[in-house]
């Protein structure tokens, strides 16, 4: 029998004011209404209520995941070094990844994903092709020093993640587990009540081929995604940025400075970079996620930083700054100072390629020509960024495309034999021959989603969960004295006896205007208020989402709820 919960014992302290730094609706309302609170940046506590949302979004993941022949297990978050500094990661995470040492002075990370550590454990346990294919999953906390940990649990530090991994011996294999957490991952979605698009997606640093992603449409969202309304096409734009090779360097004179009025600042440059239709701007140089980065932006584009900076989000662009260039002081010297730089030498329309703008302390206000990449400066990556604007053609079927924000709540990958081959992870094959196994790896942000699902059902008042993930299928309200609040008990008993997740408001001194405003900040599907006419055995049934009441017999209303 589903337990009654008491809020006249419960942990739970609603909020009137919102958190000073809540930019986001999810934020803002799960901190009011007693689900989450913040323990350090990007570090959340799960109170009671956010602990029971956060359950049940888990156990229809579990129930999704075991019906398509996924083993659960739980493997350490607490991982060595070593397998990391073999895949790459190590170096690759850069600072993402919290690093620490134990006493002796071994050195771990907490993990932020398990590709590694899963094709070791299934490595140690199958070895020959009849052991595959096989499906394994945990539901974990994941941990990632996240550059801007925002919006509470939607991009927290600490994190429950859901990541399954398949692995097979052939392609066509491979195909089929993904094809499998697919469907999966539609179901789970579905269940739960989120609004979703499949988008196609870059791989990034995990690398491998096939990738999606899974986003929820929310303003909220760090994801822009595109979208045909006439046919099936959609896609993260992230997936329209590439890496690309960089440029041969070109022969060029003596950089050679030229005095002009212009004083670019950060300000000045932006709107600078907004470059007329005609021009091609190209080797913008920015700091991406804190790596000197040229970016190109082919087409015929206008594009100024704040709009690329979007468009990379949740990555951060920076302008490059003299401090970046420390290695090479007489390389940079003049080119690059406090104010920062970027460099559209090749793009400016009014000066002439492999110019660039100076904003150094020596010389503010100057161009130097003759910049030549390599020698004067180096980057580290170059990217070409393709910017979609609405209305755009459908790259399918030429319909004008939308554009939207999201929230990635899943992704699943294809990754091939990356990880296999690091680890040399081969199972005997039916000729008796080794055959090298291929590896699918799929995450679901449980965590996020809770969020994700706050941001899309929520509305003025508060909360409002869908049944399958809400705390409790129905909410009794004690609106009046003793008399109501012990019938609110008793109605509460019989509801659950009926089989449904019952929260009783059976607080005393709080009047019936707080406890009704508690209630649509909660976010109960439905609200059973037990006032006026409860001597009469006559109480109020209102549904939270559409606000229709109606008064009903207990015994009525015990049988519409349950
Ligand atoms: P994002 O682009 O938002 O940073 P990601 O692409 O880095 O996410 P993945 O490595 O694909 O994330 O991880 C799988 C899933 O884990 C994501 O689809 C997302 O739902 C969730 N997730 C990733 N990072 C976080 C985070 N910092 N907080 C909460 N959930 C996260
Ligand atoms: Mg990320
Ligand atoms: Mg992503
Ligand atoms: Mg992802």
């Amino acid at each position: 029998m589903p337990q009654v919960q008491r809020m006249s014992a419960m942990l739970l302290k609603t909020l009137r004011d919102d958190p000073a730094d809540a930019e986001t609706a999810s934020h803002r309302l799960l901190v009011r209404a007693g689900y989450v609170r913040r323990s350090s940046a990007g570090v959340w506590t799960w109170l009671p209520l956010g602990k029971r949302v956060l359950e049940n979004v888990a156990c229809v993941v579990r129930e999704e995941m075991d019906a398509i022949g996924g083993q659960e297990v739980l493997l350490p978050a607490l991982l060595p070094k070593e397998p990391y500094q073999r895949s790459g990661r190590w170096e690759e995470y850069g600072d993402l990844l919290f690093r620490l040492k134990d006493r002796k002075g071994a050195e771990y990370l907490l993990g932020p994903t398990h590709e590694e550590i899963f094709t070791l454990t299934v490595k140690d346990q199958c070895t020959s092709y009849k052991d595959l294919p096989v499906i394994v999953y945990q539901i974990q906390t994941k941990y990632r020093d996240e550059a801007r940990p925002r919006s509470g649990v939607l991009r927290g530090r600490e994190f429950q993640m859901k990541d399954s991994y398949s692995f097979d011996t052939t392609d066509e294999g491979l195909a089929e587990s993904y094809r499998l957490h697919r469907a999966a991952y539609r179901r789970i979605f579905e269940r739960i009540g989120l609004d979703y698009r499949i988008v196609s997606a870059v791989s990034g640093a995990m690398g491998g081929s096939a990738s999606e992603e899974f986003l929820a449409p929310a303003a909220a969202g760090e994801d822009t995604f595109v979208e045909c309304p006439a046919c099936d096409y959609a896609a993260n734009t992230e997936a329209v940025t590439t890496v690309v090779e960089p440029p041969a360097p070109a022969a060029h004179g003596p950089v050679e400075e030229l005095d002009t009025p212009d004083t670019p600042t950060i300000e000045t440059l932006a709107r600078h970079l907004a470059v007329p239709a005609s021009a091609t701007l190209k080797n913008l140089l920015v700091k991406v996620d804190g790596k000197i980065t040229a970016v190109g932006v082919p087409g015929d584009r206008e594009v100024d930083l704040g709009k690329l900076a979007e468009h990379l989000a949740p990555a951060v662009v920076e302008l490059v700054t003299a401090e970046d260039f420390a290695g090479h002081p007489e390389l940079v010297r003049g080119y690059v100072g406090p104010q920062g730089l970027g460099l559209p030498y090749l793009a400016d329309p009014r000066v002439a390629p492999g110019t660039a703008w100076i904003t150094g302390a020596n010389k503010p206000g100057t161009h130097a020509r003759n910049v030549v990449c390599g020698r004067d400066f180096t980057v580290d990556r170059y990217l070409d960024v393709v910017v979609v604007e609405p209305g755009d053609p459908c790259p399918r079927c030429g319909a004008g495309l939308r554009i939207g924000r999201a929230i990635e709540i899943g992704h699943i990958f294809q990754l091939g034999r990356k990880y296999a081959d690091v680890f040399g992870f081969d199972v005997l094959g039916s000729q008796g021959k080794p055959v090298r196994v291929t590896m699918g790896s799929y995450g679901i942000g449980v965590s996020r989603a809770v969020a994700a699902l706050a941001e899309q059902t929520h509305d003025e008042a508060g909360l409002c969960w869908p049944r399958e993930v809400a705390p409790a299928d129905v909410h009794v309200v004690a609106a009046g004295k003793t008399q109501q609040t012990e019938l609110a008990l008793r109605v509460a008993g019989d509801l659950a006896r009926a089989g449904a997740r019952v929260l009783v408001d059976d607080r005393a001194g709080v009047s019936p205007g707080v406890k009704f405003t508690d209630a649509e900040l909660i976010g109960v599907p439905t609200v059973l208020v037990v006032g006026r006419r409860a001597g009469e055995g006559v109480v109020e049934l209102k549904d939270r989402r559409t606000g229709e009441r109606e008064e009903l017999t207990i015994q009525a209303a015990v049988a519409a709820v349950a």
